[in-house]
C-alpha cells in the first residue's frame, strides 16, 4: 500500500465520513437533496474527494440504466454511495460524472466537534 493522502476541505459546511470522519464533500458542491440511496435519503454532489472508485457495472435505478461505479472512503473503506459513469435517457445526462452520498454515511463537521 502507497501512503495515504488525505484531501481537507475548506467551506462553511463540510460533510465527513461517518465512520472516520474524513472529509468527503462540502454543501456548495451539493446539487441535490432529493435522491434516494440503498439507505435512504442520499445527496448528489459535483465533487467528492477521499474515495476510490470500485468496478463499473450497469444498473437500473428508478430514473433508467445507469452505468455506475460504487464509492469507497480511501480512508475507512466504506460504500459511502456511487458515482454516475454513464446515463441513458438524455434527460439523465447532468447526472452523468456527479456522486450520490448515503445521508447516513456523512456527518457535518460542526456535529462532531
Ligand atoms: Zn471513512
Amino acid at each position: 500500500m502507497g501512503r495515504l493522502f488525505k484531501t481537507y476541505l475548506s467551506g462553511s459546511t463540510i460533510y465527513c465520513c461517518s465512520t472516520c470522519k474524513c472529509h468527503l464533500a462540502v454543501h456548495e458542491d451539493i446539487m441535490s437533496k432529493q435522491f434516494q440511496g440503498r439507505h435512504g435519503r442520499a445527496y448528489l454532489f459535483n465533487n467528492v474527494v477521499n474515495i476510490s472508485l470500485g468496478p463499473k457495472e450497469e444498473r437500473v435505478l428508478i430514473t433508467g440504466l445507469h452505468t455506475v461505479a460504487d464509492i469507497y472512503c480511501n480512508v475507512c473503506h466504506t460504500v459511502i454511495g456511487w458515482k454516475y459513469l454513464e446515463a441513458y435517457e438524455e434527460s439523465q445526462r447532468y447526472k452523468e460524472n456527479k456522486y450520490i452520498v448515503e445521508r447516513k454515511k456523512m456527518v457535518k463537521e460542526s456535529e462532531i466537534l
